[in-house]
């Protein structure tokens, strides 16, 4: 049975999905403005285990729970530290809705399989018409990964999550092309200071004007982050191609033009055109902005997949704070 795609701007189309989402009988794949999501009702702990069991999850990886607003995530987490649930309250009155995911302790509403048996939860309250049609209608926590079978590329678009999860999904509710491409910033509010547990849509100089304190870690060098976030532990983000490698001007330039395909910044393929004249290499092309290039990087490793070069060589972005999400997906995705 392969996975029905409805137009998510359909009232009809939303109602059957929330309808499923609330049987709890299958899977559905849902929009949102970072990538799109794998959703079933948070609190159904049979459904949530279809989660991990259609994506291949490892058990130890939690989920993020999304919510419409700011008073639907009370239930979810525990009150007595007043110091984490005030931190979480600022940081959702500054960012909600939109692409920042909150952890704190969690309440015992909250099945374990959805923490992966951590005492904490981590929850969002996404920006997406779709999906304020869909809470409209639906009086339960979503909790929803990205719509990808574990280990590749997440999707920004209905076509990827066929690609990437065939029949494990049963409606797919389509939402047009996501807004941001790269999912949420995680932020941990439970210690002595914030900790960032995953770059993302958010940027860091954005974070630390809320929480001057906020601790970051250089991408990869997660060793203590590891426990503190279990999805970082494990390889993410890879097209299922032979091979993928990133390369900085100097590897681009020894590539180019070759047999592998490139995937760089505009400007960058302005200047090795200019450079090394117009011999034509199978390029694909990324914005020269940190955001520009996130919200366009996913779409192209499936697009890349589809026409499976021998290999993929991708632009190194600077090592800069504003690249750390992007530098970030295209460690793991590399490695
Ligand atoms: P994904 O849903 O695939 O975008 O990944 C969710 C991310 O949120 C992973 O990196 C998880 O490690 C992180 N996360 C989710 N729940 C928790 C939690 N309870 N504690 C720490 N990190 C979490
Ligand atoms: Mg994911």
């Amino acid at each position: 049975m392969s996975a029905t795609v409805l137009d998510g701007k359909n009232a009809d189309a939303v109602a059957q999905a929330a309808r499923v989402i609330a049987e709890g009988s299958a899977l559905v794949a849902i929009p949102t403005e970072t990538v799109y999501g794998l959703a079933a009702n948070a609190l159904d702990e049979v459904a949530v285990a279809r989660i991990f069991a259609a994506k291949g999850r490892p058990a130890d990886n939690p989920l993020i729970v999304h919510v419409p607003t700011w008073q639907r995530a009370l239930p979810l987490w525990a009150h007595d530290d007043a110091r984490a649930l005030g931190r979480a309250r600022l940081l959702a009155d500054a960012c909600w809705p939109g692409p920042l995911t909150i952890v704190c302790w969690r309440s015992v509403a909250v099945p374990d399989l959805v923490c992966a048996g951590l005492p904490k939860v981590a929850v969002r309250a996404p920006r997406h018409p779709v999906l304020d049609a869909l809470f409209a209608l639906l009086d339960l926590p979503i909790a929803a990964p990205s719509a990808n079978a574990s280990g590749r590329p997440s999707p920004t678009c209905a076509d990827d999550v066929l690609a990437s999860l065939g029949d494990g999904v049963a409606l797919v509710l389509d939402g047009g092309p996501c807004a941001h491409g790269i999912e949420s910033s995680v932020v941990d509010v439970t210690g002595e200071h914030p900790v960032l547990l995953r770059p993302g849509a958010i940027g860091v100089a954005e974070l630390r004007a809320l929480v001057p304190d906020l601790v970051v870690r250089a991408p990869g060098r997660a060793a203590h982050g590891d426990e503190a976030s279990p999805g970082l532990r494990h390889r993410h983000y890879a097209p299922a191609l032979a091979r993928v490698r990133r390369a900085d001007l100097a590897g681009l330039r020894a590539a180019w033009p070759g047999t592998a395909t490139l995937l760089v910044r505009a400007g960058t393929a302005g200047a090795l055109r200019q450079a090394l004249g117009a011999r034509a290499a199978p390029t694909h092309l990324l914005d020269d902005d940190p955001a520009g290039f996130a919200r366009g990087l996913f779409a192209a490793l499936y697009r890349i997949e589809r026409a499976q070069p021998a290999e993929l060589v991708i632009e190194e972005p600077p090592d800069d704070e504003r690249w750390l999400a992007v530098r970030d997906r295209l460690l793991r995705a590399t490695s």
